[in-house]
């Protein structure tokens, strides 16, 4: 039986904030203290193991055999001294979590003994019983299982008693089944492509690495309350509920102080992230009532990737003990603010550059002029896919709903980069610059991160903005990995930067000084990718429109915009940058196919049981409570005080029987759809199907069973409203 609304709301009234107490009040003084990581390496490991671990992070060169069994051994002994008993290897499954497979370091031997063991192998290679995670029929059962592998570039860790080793995870036949696999990849071709552009400029820049900073938002919840609803228990969403008299339209949430209970659960994980080497660093309110934000200080995008992911492990385990769920679905409640995760991206050279930060030279400003501009490029050549790396069930509720970020994808730059790009295309147009001209022009470019830093001449509703410094990609879901987005915009880029390599030479083999032939092909970029770019209100409807005009895409389900996945062009690129076979790009697609229609499945299961098992009966009980009340009135009274009197129970009885008739209408179609879509073979009709047909009468159920909540009796209402799960402190 499912807890009543009543019995939780009680539950939430007598809770108090957990008490934290952090090891010191110098976060500098436990920072890291649960990673294997620089210190700890130099004093568990010899300078050998040290120095090729250190060659692995910096130039991902092969650490040997011998070498991984010293570094075993080093990490190990490290581990048990801080009360690890056992070992897993973490990684990184496509089905959106991270999967663990404990094993305990001591292995018995003769005579009933046993030994603390870990070598080497266990730390390179695994093979998890991996059978049940998704493979889109890559690894089916004759290739036997995948195995999991080492990725020295992100540090072990402890969870508990537990050391946790990062690897990815890829077939026997060499295929990946993570997201960390691909994303290592187009890490390094952006690498390869941005340092040989960089040579253009600067010849010590010997390594560029991508950077990356998200912004985590989420919605907390008192447990007793989600546990009196199944909706949240299942598919992290409120299916049902009238928004509340007071949302956040007052939005007197945001920047306000932070409530009591609220205060205790982050402190206390991030706590808990910095003993793991998190940085986390601002919390504040978001806009709607109990949904927060969480930012770290950017970091290697790789090692962002982990370390998001291990937040999201670490606060769902924390909030438990102070009574909370994290909510990181994208729309938990319908008609209020959604969750995304803002992706800050950027490039830093090995000599300490930032290459989308404008600097004070002439030169360095060039340098940055073509890095943003190959962003602007890479993002208007690639949008679709761009668009296909943040698609899933979750954030369709935010993407072309009637919320931010929109489904289609442009990007903002301001009003000063704006010009200065306008005034380049106009200057190369009208023939050559002059020496002069060149050097005022790249001066100008120095002035603008000043304006741009500064928050207010922002635009809020842009998917990708230029923030200064950095790109940021607004459109990303709050629930998703990172790497989905991260190994798309660095692949793309990466290709982008060996085409501009080449077009560039191109010009000076055919006698084109350096300077004139970057300005040449960057003006020529601008010109072919210009329509991307928009200033205006990304939320309103004439931007629609005019996106229509320009030819730029708006695809807003998941099912459409997965299609960009497998097109000719987007093979060919993962392809051509040894990220992804076609075999692995098209098993991913089916996976995430697959993965959609599983969503939408068990929602509108949930759905179809909430309103049978717990709405019409509710709303029968009620009804019965009124008939009696008409019957009763009726033997009393004379009739022309009867039917004074009966009328308003009257009309709610035909109320409630008019919205139980179309809900269960709706939940017997819905329910044929189901078993129809269900028999579909084909991964991307079936989730058309589920798109299209099954999920077409979600709003309409919704709708009636929302107004029976406004009808029946308080008393009797079985869910926790919206005003208790947002508003009950
Ligand atoms: P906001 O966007 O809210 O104004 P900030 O400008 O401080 O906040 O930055 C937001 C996020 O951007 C932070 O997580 C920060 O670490 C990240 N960030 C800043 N610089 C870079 C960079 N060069 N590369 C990647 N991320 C960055
Ligand atoms: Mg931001």
């Amino acid at each position: 039986m499912a807890i009543h609304r009543f019995r939780a709301l009680e539950e939430v009234m007598t809770r108090t904030p957990v008490k934290v107490e952090l090891p010191s009040d110098k976060v500098s003084d436990f920072f890291g203290r649960h990673v294997f990581g620089q210190d700890a390496m130099r004093k568990y490991l010899s300078e050998e193991g040290f120095g090729s671990v250190m060659n692995a992070i910096n130039s991902g060169t092969k650490i040997d055999r011998k070498m991984a069994e010293q570094v075993a051994n080093g990490m190990k002994a490290w581990a048990m001294s801080m009360g690890a008993t056992h070992y897993t290897h973490w990684f990184q499954p496509l089905t959106g979590t991270t999967a663990e497979k404990h094993d305990a370091f001591f292995t018995p031997y003769d005579n009933g003994r046993a030994m603390e063991t870990f070598g080497g192998g266990q730390l390179v290679q695994q093979e998890p019983d991996a059978s049940s995670f998704p493979s889109g029929g890559i690894r089916n059962t004759f290739e036997a299982r995948g195995y999991t592998a080492w990725d020295p570039t992100s540090p072990a860790f402890l969870i508990g008693s537990t050391l946790c080793i990062p690897t990815i995870f890829v077939s026997y036949t060499g295929e990946s089944l993570d997201f960390k696999t691909p994303l290592l990849k187009a890490l390094s071709a952006l690498d390869g492509a941005a340092t040989e552009v960089c040579q253009y400029f600067d010849k010590n820049i010997t390594k560029v690495t991508a950077t990356l900073g998200w912004e985590q938002e989420y919605f907390l919840v008192d447990t007793a309350l989600y546990n009196a609803r199944p909706d949240l228990q299942m598919c992290g969403r409120t299916l049902f509920g009238h928004p509340p008299a007071k949302g956040q339209q007052l939005e007197d949430h945001y920047f306000g102080s932070i409530p009591e209970r609220a205060t205790a659960f982050m402190r206390d994980f991030e706590q808990e992230s910095w003993l793991l080497g998190i940085p986390v660093k601002t919390r504040h309110n978001e806009v709607a009532p109990n949904q927060f934000e969480c930012a770290p200080v950017f970091e290697e995008c790789n090692l962002a990737v982990d370390h998001n992911q291990l937040l999201m492990d670490v606060m769902e385990k924390v909030a438990r003990s102070h009574n909370f769920r994290v909510l990181l679905h994208e729309k938990p409640y319908s008609g209020v603010n959604g969750s995304g995760k803002h992706n800050n991206w950027s490039m830093s050279t090995n000599t300490g550059k930032n290459l989308l930060s404008p600097g004070k030279t002439p030169k360095t400003n060039l340098q940055f002029l073509t890095f943003f501009i190959n962003t602007i490029k890479a993002v208007h050549d690639n949008a679709d896919l761009l668009r296909a790396s943040i698609a899933s069930a979750s954030n369709d509720h935010r993407l072309g709903a009637n919320e931010a970020p929109p489904a289609i994808v442009s990007i903002f730059i301001g009003s000063q980069l704006t010009e200065i790009l306008e005034d380049l295309e106009k200057r190369v147009k009208s023939g050559k610059m002059t020496p002069d001209e060149k050097t005022a022009l790249k001066l100008d470019i120095g002035k603008i991160p000043d304006i741009l830093l500064d928050n207010t001449d922002r635009n809020r509703t842009s998917p990708f903005a230029f923030t200064g410094n950095k790109f940021e990609f607004r459109a990303v879901g709050s629930s998703a990995n990172c790497a989905g987005a991260m190994t798309v915009l660095n692949a793309i880029m990466a290709d982008q930067l060996l085409i501009f390599k080449k077009d560039v030479d191109k010009l000076m083999e055919s006698g084109v000084e350096k300077d004139e032939a970057l300005f040449q092909v960057l003006v020529d970029y601008i010109k072919k990718s210009k329509r991307i770019l928009f200033e205006g209100n990304g939320y309103s409807d004439e931007w629609k429109n005019e996106a229509k005009k320009r030819g730029l895409n708006n695809f807003n389900t998941t099912p459409a915009a997965l299609d960009a996945y497998v097109k000719k062009e987007a093979l060919a690129l993962f392809e051509r940058l040894h990220i992804m076979t076609h075999r692995e790009q098209e098993a991913r697609h089916a996976i995430y196919l697959e993965n959609y229609t599983k969503k939408i499945q068990i929602e509108s299961r949930v759905m179809a049981d909430l309103a049978m098992n717990q709405i019409i009966p509710t709303a029968i009980k009620y009804q019965k409570i009124l008939v009696d009340n008409v019957s009763g009135l009726k033997n009393i009274l004379d009739t022309k005080d009867y039917t004074k009197v009966a009328g308003p129970q009257l009309e709610i009885i035909m109320e409630i029987s008019s919205h139980v008739g179309t809900i269960k209408d709706h939940v017997d179609t819905m329910i044929e759809e189901r078993k129809a879509a269900n028999v579909i073979e084909d991964h991307k009709k079936q989730a058309v199907a589920y798109c299209e047909k099954v999920k077409a009468h979600f709003d309409e159920i919704r709708y009636h069973v929302d107004k029976l909540e406004l009808v029946i009796d308080d008393e009797n209402w079985p869910l926790p409203k919206y005003r208790e799960l947002l508003f009950t402190k």
